[in-house]
């Protein structure tokens, strides 16, 4: 997922005519007020973090300015916020808008109906997810003609808009739809959308490319996202690994037996930490970059739940024993395992060269992992 920061989203809204404030981002307080005393952004202004996490308006990530020095108090402070684990390293500087309703409106996949859909709702300014169902109206669009007068008439009609406004709706809703499309966006959402007079101004824009199709959209390459260090480096090396809160590791082949896992040691009150799918490998070098790099993630214990399918157990096991010459003890882990399958025998057989034993019921080598994992960091 290629999520844009709300700066790069607006910079895709304006190139399809997408209605937004004045603004401009600033990567330091001095940046910032010279940006207001050069009238590049006109007082009073709004300054708001970049970073990808929502409610930055609740969390104090979003604040107003009357003067430049007010302006660079503001971007000073936001700037040294670490907003809900990340690091504030660029602001956006606007102009502040009289607003006067905050309205709510989106493009997204629906997975079940398999279209996109075209969501609205009169409220805006708030998180999508706290508003009543009842007040959320979504229609499917066929993608092929795109929005119809008859969609966007209906979000018109929602909005309580006719006459000029109309109009203008019905321009950013074409537009709003063109970016969905053209950039291959899984969300497209301006939350909220504000009426400003009789015209209508995007103030926020969220924005997420959809990964399969970011092959045809080199210009995103460089967007930064919210993975982590070890996250992006098993990105490079093709590994399916996740960081989670907990401390204990997972390493499983397939996502449903990945998820199933994770389920099971939450059940037994272990809290999971890093997970690894290691899918239909059959390269034990593989599992065993795999598993450094779950080492790199410093687990209290590790959870290995293979079932041998077109990944053999005896390739994990080699996989695994190898990786384990490799950490060094004083970085070492319990490790709790649990081969099934492909060549369980063979598998069963090396992990025991290498003093690991396998238990075969799920829950026992679960709770043994948990076990493990209790009173370590
Ligand atoms: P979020 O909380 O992370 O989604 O950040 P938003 O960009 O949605 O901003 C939060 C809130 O700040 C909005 O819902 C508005 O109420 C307010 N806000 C943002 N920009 C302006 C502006 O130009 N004028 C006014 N009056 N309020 C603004
Ligand atoms: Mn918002």
């Amino acid at each position: 997922m290629v999520k844009l920061a709300e700066w790069q989203g607006k910079s895709v809204f304006r190139k399809y005519g997408v209605p937004l404030p004045r603004g401009e981002v600033a990567r330091s307080a001095d940046e910032a007020e010279s940006l207001v005393r050069s009238g590049k952004v006109p007082l009073p202004c709004v300054v708001k973090a970049q970073v990808l996490a929502g409610g930055r308006g609740k969390g104090g990530a979003v604040r107003f300015a009357n003067t430049p020095e007010e302006a660079r108090a503001a971007a000073a402070a936001i700037l040294a916020l670490e907003f809900k684990g990340e690091k504030v390293r660029e602001v956006l500087l606007e102009e502040k808008l009289p607003i006067g309703r905050e309205l709510y409106l989106s493009v997204t996949l629906d997975r079940t109906q398999r279209l996109p859909i075209l969501i609205a709702s009169t409220h805006g300014g708030v998180e999508i997810e706290s508003v009543a169902d009842t007040e959320i109206d979504r229609q499917a669009v066929d993608p092929f003609p795109g929005l119809t007068s008859y969609e966007k008439r209906r979000v018109a009609k929602l909005f309580g808009l006719s006459g000029a406004p109309a109009r203008s709706l019905d321009k950013l809703l074409d537009a709003v739809w063109q970016v969905f499309q053209r950039e291959d966006a899984e969300l497209v959402e301006i939350n909220p959308l504000a009426t400003v007079g009789e015209g209508l101004v995007a103030l926020d824009a969220k924005v997420i490319i959809e990964d399969d199709a970011a092959f045809r959209h080199p210009e995103y390459a460089e967007v930064r996202d919210d993975r982590t260090e070890l996250e992006e480096i098993a990105r490079e090396k093709e590994i399916a690994f996740v960081q989670l809160d907990g401390n204990i590791g997972v390493i499983a082949n397939g996502a449903g037996l990945t998820m199933a896992t994770l389920d099971v040691l939450k059940e037994l009150g272990g809290a999971p930490g890093v997970f690894l799918d290691l899918g239909g490998t059959d390269d034990p070098k593989k599992v065993t970059e795999a598993f450094l790099l779950m080492a790199r993630a410093r687990p209290a214990s590790v959870f290995l739940n293979i079932f041998g399918g077109v990944t053999r157990c005896d390739t994990v096991a080699t996989g695994l024993v190898e990786a384990m010459r490799q950490v060094p003890a004083s970085e070492r882990f319990p490790l709790i395992a649990r081969i099934r399958g492909n060549n369980e025998k063979e598998g069963i057989e090396i992990l025991r060269s290498a003093g690991v034993t396998s238990v075969s019921d799920l829950r026992a080598s679960a709770q043994a992992a948990v076990d493990a994992a209790r009173g370590r960091p």
